[in-house]
Order: structure tokens, then sequence, then C-alpha cells
């Protein structure tokens, strides 16, 4: 369509309309965007016609790879019968019924969906949903929602405030009141020295101090992402989840696993929450659910929230123009069938998913790597300036965090046909889950050569 125009004409074009999400756009546009034209499989390919590894599925998303054209299909096979109707007034359309029952089949023992049209919409309906279940249950007290620094729910205005990210919080006045947070059971931050299990279950007891510092009858619910994503692949210690339900049923709080990212297979089960071994009340969901190829979101109410706001909560006064988009929740159906019919849940439990660990194990040899871990199909590591360091200590020395070498690190990848990303200096993926093992390790070479550049790199910078 725009042939006649040249990548740099694009650019500026770019620049000048476009203000891009998460983006010091004025940067951006001294540099100029990278413009993605097309893909197939689990590779992108740039407009110059550089073919690059995505090793981030998108944004955590494209768990079937793309290039499918089995989901075009089904959009373009629903668009033509029914783009759009709402199910607001009455009516509903066939994708969304077949979609609603086929997600409570795929779920652990949720019998209902509200759909969105994005997680973070998502996590604004979680927020309605737990004040309105206290307040048809008769305790509209218990609205504040308890979440953890650095988790990662949203950009809408309930979705920041429920996350952690104190940068976000500070353009624009966030968290909104009735959110409160508690830190995050990130072993190499806080569990220095101790044994991981015992700071899993530390991580979980400030949950209970924070419960009862606000008073338990003034609490609603927790909400965590199973495996913090955006934060840095924080996987919290085994202990640390079944400890939180543990807490959480003894004050009778809603747990809430936000399962943006982990839903769907990310961790090798269908959902996050299963491969932890908890039981939550509400589930979000959005991203894999449709793998990327369309927007879609909502929440899975399990029956103690459903049967009390079904039952005996008249009508509930929250929708969305998209909630339930016929063309969205057809895409969904089909690429729900690709999930299962080609076992990709599986895969990752048992073929691909401990391929991949067994190699990120193995870049602990790495000069610059430490606290390498994976789950699943989600990695992450430490740049680290030097191993060891005092005992009470993480277990190396990293570098000053201004030096940016994290960025360093996403540059030499981009450059030599990997998308990996920075989160301060910790590097992670989240490969599509349809990866063959002999991709899984054309991921793990390059990965090591991005290190490799990286650390040449970053001692001729004289920063170890
Ligand atoms: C991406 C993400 C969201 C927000 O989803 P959007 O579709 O970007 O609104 C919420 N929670 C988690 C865990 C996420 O990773």
């Amino acid at each position: 369509m725009n042939a006649s125009l040249s990548t740099r004409e694009l650019q500026a074009l770019d620049s000048a309309h476009f203000i891009h999400p998460f983006t010091d756009t004025k940067a951006l546009a001294a540099k100029g965007a990278r413009i993605i034209s097309k893909a197939e499989g689990i590779w992108i390919t740039d407009r110059e016609g550089h073919r690059i590894l995505d090793g981030m599925s998108g944004l955590w998303c494209v768990n079937v790879g793309y290039g499918r054209t089995e989901l075009a299909d089904a959009a373009h096979r629903q668009m033509a019968e029914l783009p759009y109707y709402n199910s607001f007034f009455q009516t509903t359309t066939e994708p969304s019924i077949l979609l609603a029952a086929k997600l409570a089949e795929l779920s652990p023992g949720f019998s209902r969906v509200f759909f969105s049209g994005s997680g973070s919409e998502g996590n604004d309906t979680v927020l309605r949903l737990v004040r309105h279940y206290w307040s048809v249950m008769g305790q509209p007290k218990r609205s504040t929602i308890i979440s953890r620094w650095n988790a990662y729910h949203g950009s809408t205005v309930a979705g920041a405030s429920l996350g952690g990210m104190k940068y976000m919080h500070e353009q624009g006045g966030l968290p909104i009141p009735g959110i409160a947070h508690i830190d995050q059971p990130y072993w190499v931050e806080h569990g220095h020295g101790m044994d991981r299990e015992a700071f899993g279950k530390l991580a979980a007891s400030w949950l209970e101090d924070k419960i009862l510092e606000l008073g338990p009858e003034n609490v609603g619910a927790f909400i965590g992402e199973p495996v913090q994503g955006a934060g840095g692949v924080i996987i919290p210690p085994a202990s640390y989840w079944t400890e939180i339900e543990r807490i959480c049923r003894k004050y009778d709080i809603l747990i809430v696993a936000d399962e943006v990212i982990c839903g769907f297979g990310r961790l090798g089960s269908w959902w996050g929450s299963q491969r932890m071994g908890f039981k939550p009340d509400l589930m979000t969901f959005a991203k894999g659910v449709t793998s990327g190829y369309f927007p879609l979101g909502g929440v899975m109410v399990g029956d103690r929230v459903g049967e009390a706001i079904v039952e005996k909560g008249g009508e509930f006064e929250h929708g969305y123009t998209y909630s339930g988009h016929p063309v969205a929740c057809a895409v969904a159906l089909a690429n729900l069938d690709i999930i299962e019919r080609e076992g990709l849940v599986q895969r990752v439990a048992e073929v691909t998913g401990p391929r991949l660990r067994k190699g990120f194990a193995a870049l602990a040899d790495h000069p610059l790597v430490a606290e390498p871990e994976a789950l699943g199909f989600v990695a992450g590591l430490v740049l680290a300036k030097e191993k060891g360091g005092p005992a009470d200590g993480p277990g190396f020395v990293p570098f000053a965090p201004e030096l940016g070498v994290g960025m360093v690190c996403r540059q030499h990848c981009f450059d030599n046909g990997l998308v990996m990303r920075a989160v301060g200096d910790r590097m992670i993926v989240a490969p599509p889950l349809c990866m063959t093992e002999d991709e899984v390790d054309e991921l793990l070479r390059r990965i090591r050569y991005c290190l490799d550049r990286t650390y040449e790199d970053v001692r001729a910078r004289g920063w170890c």
C-alpha cells in the first residue's frame, strides 16, 4: 500500500504524528522507529528485510506464532457474517457464547466469564467485581485490594493503580484510593542469604502484616500475577502462592490471579495458578487468548463471586462496547483450537520448556550472567558485573543502574537478530509456545552470542 514511501519517510510521519506507548517519543524521533512489516512462525521481519527471532512473542501474546492463516480465515468469515453486535441489551452473538463455554471448560471449575477488550480493562472489571461482590454480601467496607510493588496489571487508571510500577504512579497521581501494595517475592532483591522456600513464606507473610494493618474487615481481595511478567519474570519460590492462599482463606479475602501472561500455556499449564498450585476466585486474561491476532480480554469468574452477583446482585452497572466482540471471540476459538490440537501446553510442560530451562541454567557459566532461571516458556537472567560478593548478598555484584547495561544488551540483541527484553539489568524472554526443539536451541545460541557481544562492549567501556 505504501511501497512508494521510503522507510525514512515513514519514520518521519511516525515521529510527527504517532505518540508511542511507554516511549520517550522525542528521543525515538532522533533515531527512527524500527518498522516491522511481516512475520512468520517465530520470526519478524523489518522493512529493511532483517529477520529477527521474536523471543518475546510480540508483547507476551503471540503464543501460536505468526502467519496462522486459520486465524485470519476465522476473522474474515466472522466479519463477513456479522462484524459486530453488542451484548448489552438482552442480545448476544454465537462466537461469544461459544467462547464463554469453551473458557469455562478449559478453566479449573470457573463457570462464568466477563469479556473486555484488553487486560487493563479486565483488571478494571476486577476492581468493579470485587467491590460489587462485597457490597452484595453486605460488607461494602471490604473495598481495599492489596497488590505488590513491581506488579504489572495494565495501564488504565485502575490497572496502573493495581500495578506496582512507581514510575507509572508518579505521572497522574496514582494509585487511586483503596489500593495497597506489599513487596514482591523477588529473592534476588529481598532474600539474600536465605533459603528460597523460607523466603517464599516470609514474602507471603507481608500480606498478612498488611491485612492486619488495614484491618481484615476492610480488605476485599489480593491480586497477583502467578509469575510477574513486565516486572522482569519474577518466579516466586514454590512456597509462596500456597502460603498466600492460606492467608487469604484465613481472612476470607478473594484471590485474583492476573493470568494475562501466564494463561493459555505460558507456564506449561492452561493457567499459571494451576502451575503455582493455588485456586483463585477471579482470573484476568487477555494476550494469549487470541495470540494477539485480535484484541480481547476478560475475567474468569468463579462460583463464589459469580453466584452472588448473578443471583443477588441485580444489574451489574459495567461493560464495554467491545465486550464479547464476535470477531475477537471467533479468533479466540480458532486460536484455542490450535493450542489444543497441537498440544502446545503439554509440549511446553514436557519438551520445549525443560529444554529452555536447561539451556538457561547452562548460561550460568557466562561471565556476565547471574541467576538464570526459567519456568515453562518464560525465562530471565541478571547481567552482573561480577560473580560472588558478600555471603549475605544476592550472589553477584550488580552494575550501577545508571549505566543502563540492560539497554546496551537489548540493542546488541536487536542488531543481531533477536528480540530480548530488558527490565533494568534483567534480560527476559517469553518465546512463542509453538517453538520446535531446534528453534529453542537457536534462541539459546542467539542469546549467548548477544551476551558475548554485550560483554565485549561492556569491557571496552571499562564497566567491568
Ligand atoms: C499486559 C498485561 C496487562 C494489560 O493488558 P493490556 O491488554 O495491555 O491492557 C495486565 N496484566 C498483565 C499481567 C499483563 O502482562
